[in-house]
């Protein structure tokens, strides 16, 4: 089934997470910062006995970022990483860091997907991470890391941008990380290879609201620093597309021919060219054909 859902597309590299130039950070505030330009976002949190990264950008930009974080918090190391979910946009410094001691905390899944050879849609290639990557701490349940007071809560995001997202919450400095779960200036995908799906989406986008309010910074997958509007928007651009496909599905139609039908349109102006996440979507829907009902 899955296999005749949505042939015949061609996947369009996705160009928002091409990353070369510096590395930019952002100082959310004296402890909490945020690293641009690195493939994926990566928050670090400097305490006094180390530093502690929300995901680690691509293997590409590794260096460049694990200077970039040297150069931040002089003398301190890194002494753990936690990766929202397994794309290479993030793990790509597990294997650095592992090596020199840091603990590298991930959900169950993220391991497993880690662990093998697995396909990247967006950059149209297959990927391995090499065993060194693989996460040492693994989770299926809520967690915490310290950062001297600072707490960095993480918690799994169910079948959503992948089946092993975790978001993570800085309750004390009031910021979120989405992971990719939101990305600006491109559509979030749902990894359907890995367990993502569109209406899961919709359902972790709420439950990431419900932890904001209007003061809270929001780090999304790439791109700047958000603000709840965004994330209600990104929020509500989901739930329209999983009402949409499952109406076009009912209707008979693919994938190209909802794209050809305008199906995304009036969102194409803030999350841009539209086909993968359509491909990815479609199918991702496919494989939840019983939960949206009608088509079949
Ligand atoms: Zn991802």
């Amino acid at each position: 089934m899955a296999a005749a859902a949505g042939a015949g597309l061609v996947l369009a590299p996705r160009l928002a997470h091409a990353a070369s130039g510096p590395i930019e950070v952002t100082r959310l505030t004296d402890t909490v910062a945020v690293f641009g330009g690195a493939g994926g976002n990566v928050l670090a949190v400097t305490g006094p006995d180390g530093v502690v990264l929300v995901n680690g950008g691509s293997p590409e930009r590794s260096a460049a970022l694990l200077e970039a974080v040297a150069a931040h918090a002089p003398g301190r190391r890194v002494t753990t990483i936690i990766n929202t979910d397994w794309h290479p946009e993030q793990t790509g410094s597990n294997e650095a860091l592992g090596k020199a001691g840091a603990a590298i905390v991930a959900h169950e899944h993220t391991r497993q997907y880690l662990a093998r050879e697995m396909f990247v849609e967006w950059r149209h290639a297959r990927y391995r991470a090499r065993p060194g990557a693989l996460p040492t701490r693994t989770t299926r349940t809520d967690g915490v890391v310290m950062a001297g007071a600072e707490r960095i809560e993480y918690r799994p995001l169910g079948q959503a941008h992948t089946d092993g997202d975790l978001g993570v919450f800085l309750p004390q400095s009031n910021v979120l990380v989405t992971g990719d779960l939101m990305t600006v200036g491109a559509y979030p995908i749902g990894d359907y290879t890995s367990g993502g799906w569109l209406g899961g989406m919709v359902t972790a986008a709420k439950a990431m609201l419900d932890l904001t309010n209007d003061a809270t910074r929001i780090v999304p997958g790439v791109g700047p620093v958000q603000a709840r509007a965004d994330l209600q928007a990104t929020h509500e651009m989901l739930s329209a597309m999983r009402e949409r496909i499952a109406k076009m599905m009912r209707q008979g139609m693919g994938a190209s021919e909802m794209l050809a039908a305008g199906v995304s349109k009036d969102f194409d102006a803030r999350w841009g060219a539209p086909d993968v996440f359509m491909a990815t979507a479609y199918r991702g829907m496919w494989l939840h054909v019983r939960e949206i009902g009608g088509v079949v």
